[in-house]
């Protein structure tokens, strides 16, 4: 490993009680889209951690919010004792969810309410004569989470050693891309041949035996924000229903209005998946706190059969439901999803902008404030940087230098591309984005910089 450019984040260890590999900075306090370090350096927040933030830190509606319910009612276990606050926050989340989501489950994270919502399915399969559904389709690439399940639900072919002999993988199709397309392909056409891929891997295993599809509708942590053709959602709806495959969409990451709508199936409204679940954003780093939204008609056919019958100590925290539903109230006095699509607009316009005047940038893609901007040492060609040259290392130790968080990544040792989310506070305002766009713009010019050092460009 090299020691100018050690690994930051991805795969940083994460165990306490030792020094860490790589100093990163130690967070004094945060407010908005900043944070300031011990030391008083300022940070930007350009992706809200890993897509979580959506409020900003420290919004003080939300955190009085949370006081006044943990100091009223701290704690109800959901199996034996209610609170108002998780009745009153499932209302609402199944209200603005619309027909098709009158039921709701919570969790404490993405992972846990991935597992759920596959649980959930198997169970209504059990319940309903068809024991024999039991496969997972997913992406390639895909991530749903690291919960053993979670895990081994995504499409990430470097587990699979993890994973043998130890818990069944999800069969994987290969994502739509839009810019990693194969030589005569159009984004349309790699989304139609996705989608004739379920077809044939739901026939191939027996659509008797094919539980559930697992797909972001707009790709997150795995594949950098790759928003597929509004075609490829009408057709794996289409043949989910037709093989009587549990449609999923894990909204993790592109859920709770960081795509410009509160839930990101709502941009294509004629398709409606049978399960949705929502993370990060929900809480908003203020509390745990993810959902599963099924219909009545799903869960109250399996209530009447054998009931769903799992939960968690911490299901519907009261606190974490208060947060929950002070963070809508923030969402709405804010205006927050018309901001996504405002802010959204502005930076993809200085993200475009920079692919003009940089030689780094191959794309930017992404939906509202969910955006990705990919590294090529090519734009021609779009080869990727060599390995070597450890160009995410790079990117987060010069961004840490210029005051920037930011969240980068590759998949599938880079045969994906190599790319960094621009994806800061939904609260973000005309001057956050401009500053965000200036720091960006210095980061791509000291990564070229080393780039021509290194005679890659
Ligand atoms: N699904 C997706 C799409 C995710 O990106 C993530 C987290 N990155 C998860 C699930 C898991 O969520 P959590 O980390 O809250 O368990």
């Amino acid at each position: 490993m090299s020691t100018e450019f050690p690994e930051i984040g991805g795969t940083q260890d994460v165990f306490y009680g030792r020094p860490p590999a790589v100093p990163l900075p130690m967070m004094a306090r945060a407010e908005g889209i900043r944070f300031w370090d011990e030391a008083g350096k300022e940070y930007i927040d350009a992706s809200s951690g890993p897509m979580v933030s959506a409020l900003g830190h420290c919004n003080p509606n939300v955190v009085a919010a949370m006081s006044r319910q943990a100091l009223r009612l701290d704690y109800a276990y959901p199996q034996i004792a209610r609170s108002r606050s998780n009745l009153d926050y499932a209302a609402r989340l199944s209200a603005m969810a619309g027909p098709g989501f009158e039921r709701v489950n919570f969790a404490s994270g993405g992972s846990e309410a991935i597992d759920n919502a596959l649980k959930f399915a198997r169970q209504y399969a059990l319940a309903t004569n068809q024991a024999s559904r039991r496969r997972i389709i997913s992406l390639d690439p895909s991530y749903h989470g690291a919960t053993i399940a979670s895990l081994a639900a995504g499409g990430n072919d470097t587990l699979r050693p993890f994973f043998d002999g130890f818990a069944v993988m999800a069969q994987t199709i290969r994502a739509p891309v839009t810019y990693r397309l194969n030589p005569g392909e159009t984004p349309e056409s790699s989304a139609a041949a996705s989608a004739r891929e379920l077809e044939d891997t739901i026939v191939a295993l027996g659509p008797e035996t094919v539980l559930a599809f697992l797909i972001e509708p707009v790709g997150g942590v795995s594949t950098g924000a790759v928003v597929p053709p509004a075609g490829f959602f009408t057709a794996i709806r289409d043949i989910c229903t037709r093989h009587g495959v549990f449609l999923i969409f894990d909204e993790a990451i592109c859920g709770a209005g960081r795509t410009g709508t509160f839930f990101a199936a709502h941009h294509w409204p004629d398709v409606r998946p049978d399960i949705i679940v929502q993370a990060k954003g929900l809480g908003a780093g203020y509390a745990p706190l993810a959902a599963m939204l099924v219909s009545a008609t799903h869960a109250d056919t399996l209530a009447r059969l054998t009931g769903f019958n799992f939960s968690y100590s911490y299901n519907a925290n009261p606190v974490s439901c208060a947060v929950g539903l002070a963070v809508l109230d923030e969402f709405d006095r804010l205006d927050l999803c018309a901001n996504a699509i405002r802010r959204g607009a502005e930076l993809r316009t200085g993200l475009e902008a920079l692919k003009e005047s940089c030689p780094l940038v191959g794309d930017v893609r992404g939906l509202g404030m969910l955006l990705a901007v990919e590294l090529v040492a090519d734009k021609a060609t779009k080869a990727p940087l060599q390995q070597e040259f450890r160009a995410l290392d790079r990117l987060r130790r010069h961004a840490l230098d210029l005051g920037l968080l930011i969240y980068a990544r590759e998949t599938a040792g880079g045969r994906f591309g190599q790319w960094f989310m621009v994806a800061p506070p939904l609260v973000a305002t005309h001057e956050d984005t401009d500053l965000i766009l200036e720091r960006i713009a210095r980061l791509l010019d000291r990564v070229a910089s080393d780039a021509v050092a290194a005679r890659l460009l």
